[in-house]
């Protein structure tokens, strides 16, 4: 067998600051690493209901909660086939690349879309979305909870206050794949009835699970769609949800190594943590401000799990992580899609701590 020659040092991997799959502590690694279970049998059982149960207080919701084996992408998927019928119209609210593609992947799904869209850079605001909506008559909203490719954050507060308020059939479905765990995130408060988001963001976890909370009103609805397809069928984990299974084999190893991080999170509090992922985003939002510019327009919109900083000096992006990586092993992000060069992306999330953060700053800052 031809051996395949990676360029890392496996005993002195990078560390990443990338805006995911982001760095992954040496505990939560072990988690990945225990004996397989059944997952028919009634030790997984335990674990998935237990797992879930933690879910459910992280993002304060009593109603339904889905471990899903698959990267976040299928929460656009999912959402679409299974809660959407095919003669409804959907607005979906975009401010930049992931945003954009909910509208993308709801299209190749055959359903009917509004693209509402502003400037890179920009968040939406509760009375943007609320003159748009009076103009149509749509089904549902989709908008992201933070754009990983911008580093804004939507006011996703007073926007679910107004939608809540004044369009109460209306479904809400938000992707919070860089947002959940990082961020103050309150399903049953905010009125949602779709989030989701993968395991490699804020719960610092290797990729290979979704994460997906949905209402009960949203199930009820899904009863009537048909073609909810075979994979992302909510009926389905609905279905298994009871039993504490899911519908094929799950990814296992990722689900222990959750457990734990959920046992974590709720240790140290969600209050704390999101104030934690707060101190650490301003401390990376300091540095850019100082040394160049934050991309977002409004810096109250600025992100608190990842900054995008904007390349006001022009310096080489890539020359800059690739010398960072090589000579200190510390990994950060390229702008996303159409901002690369033109912007960088320092993620602050999960296991990180400010102390990792001003060391990757000051080798930055060396390599200026
Ligand atoms: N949505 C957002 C906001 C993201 O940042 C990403 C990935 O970075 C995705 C969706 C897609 O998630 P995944 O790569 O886990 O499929």
């Amino acid at each position: 067998m031809q051996e395949i020659k990676f360029m890392v040092d496996w005993k002195n991997p990078p560390k990443l600051f990338i805006p995911g799959p982001v760095h992954v502590a040496p505990e939560v690694l072990e988690q990945l690493s225990r004996y397989t279970l059944g997952h028919r049998a009634k030790e997984y059982a335990l674990l998935h209901g237990n797992t879930v149960g933690m879910l459910k207080k992280i993002l304060c919701t009593e109603q339904n909660v889905f471990l899903v084996t698959s990267s976040g992408s299928g929460g656009w998927e999912a959402s679409m086939r299974s809660l959407i019928k095919d003669d409804e119209k959907i607005l979906c609210c975009g401010c930049g690349a992931f945003s954009d593609k909910y509208a993308s992947v709801a299209k190749a799904c055959g359903k009917q879309v509004e693209d509402f869209r502003v400037d890179w850079g920009k968040a939406f605001t509760a009375e943007m979305i609320d003159k748009k909506l009076s103009q149509g008559d749509y089904s549902a909203v989709t908008f992201v909870h933070n754009e990983t490719s911008t580093g804004v954050t939507n006011p996703v507060e007073e926007i679910s206050q107004m939608l809540k308020a004044k369009y109460p059939e209306l479904l809400i479905f938000v992707d919070c794949v860089s947002a959940m765990a990082g961020l103050p995130l309150k399903f049953d408060q905010y009125g949602w009835d779709f989030a989701f988001a993968s395991v490699q963001k804020a719960f610092a976890i290797p990729p290979g699970l979704a994460i997906f909370a949905v209402s009960d009103r949203a199930l009820e609805k899904a009863k009537g769609v048909s073609n909810r397809g075979y994979y992302f069928d909510l009926l389905e984990f609905a279905k298994n949800g009871e039993k504490n299974q899911t519908p094929t084999t799950p990814a296992i190893p990722q689900i222990m190594a959750l457990n734990f991080q959920c046992q974590k999170l709720l240790a140290e509090g969600m209050e704390n943590v999101w104030a934690k992922h707060k101190e650490m985003a301003q401390l990376v939002k300091n540095w850019a401000k100082e040394k160049f510019a934050l991309f977002a327009e409004d810096e109250r919109c600025a992100s608190n799990t990842l900054t995008t900083v904007k390349n006001t000096r022009g310096i080489d992006v890539s020359a800059v992580i690739n010398a960072v990586k090589s000579k200190h092993g510390l990994a950060f992000g390229n702008g996303y899609g159409k901002l690369k060069q033109e912007t960088f992306r320092i993620a602050h999330m999960g296991d990180m701590t400010a102390a990792d953060l001003k060391e990757l700053l000051g080798y930055i800052d060396d390599e200026l």
